[in-house]
């Protein structure tokens, strides 16, 4: 009998992100209970991009769910960059702050890295400090970017040893691609990435054991690209047309996920897989910079 069903295991990004929030939660208790204080995170955000605000409302009720204090700061639009550095600077020095996020993108009046760069390493749980830049890519202790923690952790949640895989990884952008790449590498893999100028995609793709994609590009990376047996990770979030209703949209993700599901050996679905890791990881590295503060870890 031929199989024409879908042959790779789904990926739940929803389970494996509850189990690391319930994780979560107990070590907060517990640090909770030592110090006498929750972990805090605060979330800055300037304007109101809806979907910005969407973020922040969820990052706010999941922060509160893991037993952690949620500052939430929306400040208008027209805020200045001067006034936005003081509120950072003040939320470095405040006690009860573990972790600092500035919602992006931020208007176009305001210098995006001069933000960034006055968040205190320590606090910066976006990983976007070049202090925690620099020190993932030296392959020491730092705060890491969200999404591509999470990727790490999906791609575990299948296979726990990746050494001497190849991984190559389709974009290269510094919140997705290349911590990614640094994390892999840690992991021993061998680390492709690729990009726009890439020669070849698909045989570079066909390659790979792990194949990550974080291109922005609807569907882009089809079924024929994908080396039987890969692990298919896609961090792509795409709004298309619906195919039944044209004033419908729908989310895709990169990869041409039923053709990919015959191929690969597991894969995450776009929506429901790397997407709610990135909150989940955004709360371990509130956790993991309180720990810094108070236990010197
Ligand atoms: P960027 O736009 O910053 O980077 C896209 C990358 O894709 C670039 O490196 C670009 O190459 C490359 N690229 C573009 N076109 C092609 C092509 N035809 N062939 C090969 N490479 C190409 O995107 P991000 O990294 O910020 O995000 C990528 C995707 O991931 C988006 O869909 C985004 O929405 C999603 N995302 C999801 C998150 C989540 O799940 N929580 C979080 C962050 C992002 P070049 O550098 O040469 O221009």
């Amino acid at each position: 009998m031929t199989n024409t069903g879908p042959t790779a295991r789904i990926i739940d990004g929803k389970a494996v992100a509850a189990a690391l929030r319930g994780d979560i939660a107990k070590n907060v208790e517990a640090f909770t209970s030592r110090h006498g204080i929750a972990p805090g995170l605060a979330v800055v955000l300037v304007g109101t991009d809806p979907a910005s605000e969407v973020y922040v409302r969820n990052k706010g009720r999941q922060t509160r769910e893991v037993g952690m204090n949620s500052f939430e700061f929306k400040l208008p639009a027209e805020t200045s960059q001067a006034d936005l550095l003081a509120k950072v600077e003040a939320l470095n020095a405040d006690p009860t702050v573990h972790g600092i996020l500035v919602q992006l993108p931020l208007p176009d009046h305001i210098d995006e890295r001069r933000v960034i760069e006055t968040i205190t390493p320590g606090k910066d749980v976006d990983g976007f400090h070049p202090i925690n830049v620099g020190r993932l890519s030296a392959g020491e202790k730092s705060l890491v970017p969200c999404t591509p923690s999470g990727c790490l952790r999906l791609i575990k949640s299948v296979e726990a040893d990746l050494s001497g895989r190849e991984a190559v990884i389709v974009g290269r952008s510094n919140i997705v691609g290349k911590p990614l790449a640094q994390l892999l590498l840690r992991e021993n893999c061998t680390v492709t990435i690729a990009h726009s100028r890439t020669r070849d995609l698909p045989e570079v793709v066909r390659r790979a054991d792990i194949v990550l994609a974080a291109v922005g590009r609807p569907e882009m990376i089809r079924g024929d690209w994908i080396k039987p047996g890969a692990i298919v990770i896609d961090v792509g979030i795409n709004r298309v047309p619906h195919p039944d209703d044209p004033a419908k949209t729908r989310l895709v993700g990169d990869v041409a996920f039923a053709e990919a599901t015959k191929v690969a050996s597991a894969i995450t679905p776009v929506p429901g897989g790397v997407g709610p890791m990135t909150i989940a990881c955004l709360l371990q590295n509130t956790l993991t910079a309180a720990q810094a503060i108070h236990e010197n870890a």
